[in-house]
């Protein structure tokens, strides 16, 4: 019963909010993709993951760069903002205020996956040890057999790529940037001026961006798996991390993180590395960031539901 209640109220809310604010859920001002923001992974003092003969933040930002030119070159009216063009290092914090500042309507993370070698050991012999049992007079020795271990270590042979969005319980976080750049998705300068993100009403509208946020990071996180998958890289698939994107949290946008290869294993750092891998890469993202746009237009997403909740 008293959830019933608590339902109706929620709904009412919404409509007062949705009444009083004269927040259009569907303008046409905000149905259309303006505002690409590209984000090289690491850079400068932070190398990221390391292969053979290659770094991750070179890779990203080799990735980065062509994927801004085969963007543009697929999409001339849409505003490509880049958060590094060369080797440098920004805390995450800068990159997410640059997205938030340039005021993206997508923001796309290239990174570069490394696993560590896998460890193997076996028994090769055995050796006598020596150990004692009890104290003062009772003190006895003791021997006995131990095993000799010899310890290698052998190439990971895992391959391919991973799109990342935010953990679900990260969505508070998610709900702060929301809530911090509210001017960006109340698009009348009237509407921004009365509305207070910190209110009750402010909290409600920003947790129901933040479902509208995942649901559109979900889409195009699995069209550019789809991608990959179509032109024959392994695909392990549209995942939530629960650790260590901040930027994926910090920032007020449909954001997604694409984990392009496996620097650590040889095939993939050569893949990564190739004039053809890098626009094999950039032809699949752009592709789906073309999708995104269509359904962002025509508001067809598909309903994805958030598993980890
Ligand atoms: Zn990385």
């Amino acid at each position: 019963m008293q959830k019933k209640i608590g339902d109706g109220l929620f709904f009412l809310l919404i409509t007062i909010l949705f009444a009083s604010f004269k927040i259009p859920p569907s303008s046409p001002k905000q149905n259309t993709l303006r505002t690409i923001v590209i984000d090289a992974g690491h850079g400068g003092k932070d190398f990221g993951a390391a292969g053979k003969y290659s770094y991750e933040k070179n890779v990203a930002l080799a990735i980065a760069l062509k994927l801004q030119t085969v963007l543009q070159q697929a999409m001339p009216d849409v505003k490509i903002v880049m958060t590094r063009t060369t080797d440098v290092f920004d805390p995450p914090p800068v990159k997410a205020n640059k997205a938030n500042a340039a005021k993206g309507d997508l923001f796309i993370c290239i990174h570069c996956n490394s696993v560590p070698k896998v460890r193997h050991s076996e028994v090769i012999g055995h050796k006598s040890e020596t150990y004692y049992t009890g104290k003062g007079r009772k003190k006895k020795k003791h021997s006995r057999q131990v095993p000799i271990y010899r310890t290698w270590y052998t190439q990971n042979p895992v391959t391919g790529t991973e799109t990342y969005i935010w953990a679900a319980h990260k969505n508070e976080d998610k709900e702060l940037a929301m809530r911090e750049n509210e001017s960006l998705y109340i698009d009348s300068t009237q509407q921004v001026e009365d509305f207070d993100a910190d209110s009750p009403e402010g909290r409600i509208l920003s947790s129901l961006k933040t479902q509208q946020l995942f649901n559109r990071s979900a889409n195009i996180a699995l069209d550019v798996e789809d991608e990959l998958e179509k032109v024959g890289r392994v695909v392990n698939g549209a995942r939530q991390r629960q650790v260590g994107i901040w930027v994926l949290q910090a920032t007020a946008m449909p954001s997604i993180l694409v984990e392009t290869g496996y620097i650590s294993t040889p095939s993939d750092e050569d893949y990564l590395n190739s004039v053809n891998g890098q626009q094999e890469i950039c032809e699949c993202i752009t592709k789906a960031v073309q999708k995104y746009k269509t359904s962002l237009e025509t508001n067809s997403f598909r309903p994805v539901t958030d598993s980890s909740q």
